[in-house]
C-alpha cells in the first residue's frame, strides 16, 4: 500500500488569529489542486476554531492538528485542552511526546503513552514525536532512545489503531538549530523505526506507518530528505511560518 507524504507544519507559539488568518488566503490558493500529498497545519489552539471555518468554507482538505491535548475529557487540570474540546472543533491530529513538551515541560514516555491512547479512543489521530538529544547520539545512543520512546509510548495502543499512526522522527539536536540531519543519518534512523514495527508487530504494518523527518527542514534540503526511501513527508517548524517557504517544501518535485 503506498504511504501518502505528510507535510505538517507546527506552528508552536506564533501567529495569532489574524495573522493564521492571513496566512491561510494566500496559503490556500497556493496548494490548491495538491492531492497526492496530506497537508497538515498545527497552529494555536486559539487558532483552531477559526481556521476550521476558513477551510470549511473554501472547502480545504488541509488537515488540522493540535499541538497537544491532555489525555483527560475534562477536570481539573488548569490550562490544558482535552480531546473532547478538540474533538468538537473537527480536528483530524494532534503532535504528542513534541521534544519541546518532553524537554522544556518534562513529559515523559508514561505521560505520553496516555494521551496517545486518548487520542485514538476520541477519533483524533496522533503525530507521536521521537528523537534523541546530541549527548545520546554522541554516546551511540539514538536507538535505546527511540526503542524506549517508542516502546512506552505505544505500550497500551491496540494494534487496530496503529495504522493510522504517524511517528515524526526529531533529533533534538536538529529542531529549530538550523543542524540538519544528513540523508543518511535520517534514512538509517527511519529504517530502524520500520524494522521496530515490522519486529514487534508485522511487515504489513511497518509497510503502512508513515514516518516524518523533523529538524531543520528547509527548501533547501527537502528534496534529499524526500529522497530517503522510508522518509514519508516532514514535520517542519520555523520554515513553516513564511508562506512562500512551506509552499516550497510542499511543492519540492513541482515547482
Ligand atoms: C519542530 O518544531 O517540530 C521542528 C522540526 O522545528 P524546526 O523545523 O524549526 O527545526
Amino acid at each position: 500500500m503506498e504511504r501518502i507524504p505528510i507535510f505538517a507544519a507546527n506552528w508552536k507559539m506564533n501567529k495569532t488569529i489574524k495573522e493564521s488568518a492571513e496566512f491561510f488566503k494566500e496559503f490556500i490558493y497556493n496548494i490548491s489542486g495538491i492531492v497526492d500529498r496530506e497537508i497538515v497545519i498545527a497552529p494555536a489552539f486559539t487558532c483552531l476554531q477559526e481556521i476550521k471555518a476558513m477551510l470549511q468554507k473554501e472547502n480545504s482538505n488541509i488537515s488540522l492538528c493540535a499541538q497537544n491535548m491532555h489525555f483527560k475529557d475534562a477536570g481539573a487540570f488548569t490550562g490544558e485542552i482535552s480531546p473532547v474540546m478538540l474533538q468538537e472543533i473537527g480536528v483530524k491530529r494532534v503532535i504528542i511526546g513534541h521534544s519541546e513538551r518532553r524537554h522544556i515541560f518534562g513529559e515523559d514516555n508514561n505521560f505520553i503513552a496516555l494521551k496517545v491512547i486518548s487520542a485514538f479512543n476520541y477519533g483524533i489521530l496522533p503525530i507521536l514525536c521521537v528523537g534523541e538529544k546530541l549527548e545520546e547520539r554522541e554516546g551511540n545512543k539514538t536507538f535505546k532512545v527511540i526503542d524506549e520512546q517508542l516502546s512506552k509510548g505505544l505500550s497500551e495502543v491496540k494494534e487496530d489503531f496503529l495504522k493510522d499512526l504517524v511517528i515524526a522522527y526529531e533529533p533534538v539536536w536538529a529542531i529549530g538549530t538550523g543542524k540538519t540531519a544528513t540523508p543518511l543519518q535520517a534514512q538509517e534512523v527511519h529504517e530502524y523505526i520500520r524494522n521496530w514495527f515490522e519486529k514487534k508487530y508485522n511487515l504489513s504494518l511497518a509497510k503502512i506507518v508513515r514516518i516524518l523527518y523533523g529538524g531543520s527542514v528547509t527548501h533547501d534540503n527537502i528534496k534529499f530528505l524526500m529522497d530517503c526511501p522510508d522518509v514519508d513527508g516532514v514535520l517542519v517548524g520555523g520554515a513553516s511560518l513564511k508562506n512562500d517557504l512551506f509552499t516550497k517544501i510542499i511543492k519540492y518535485d513541482i515547482i
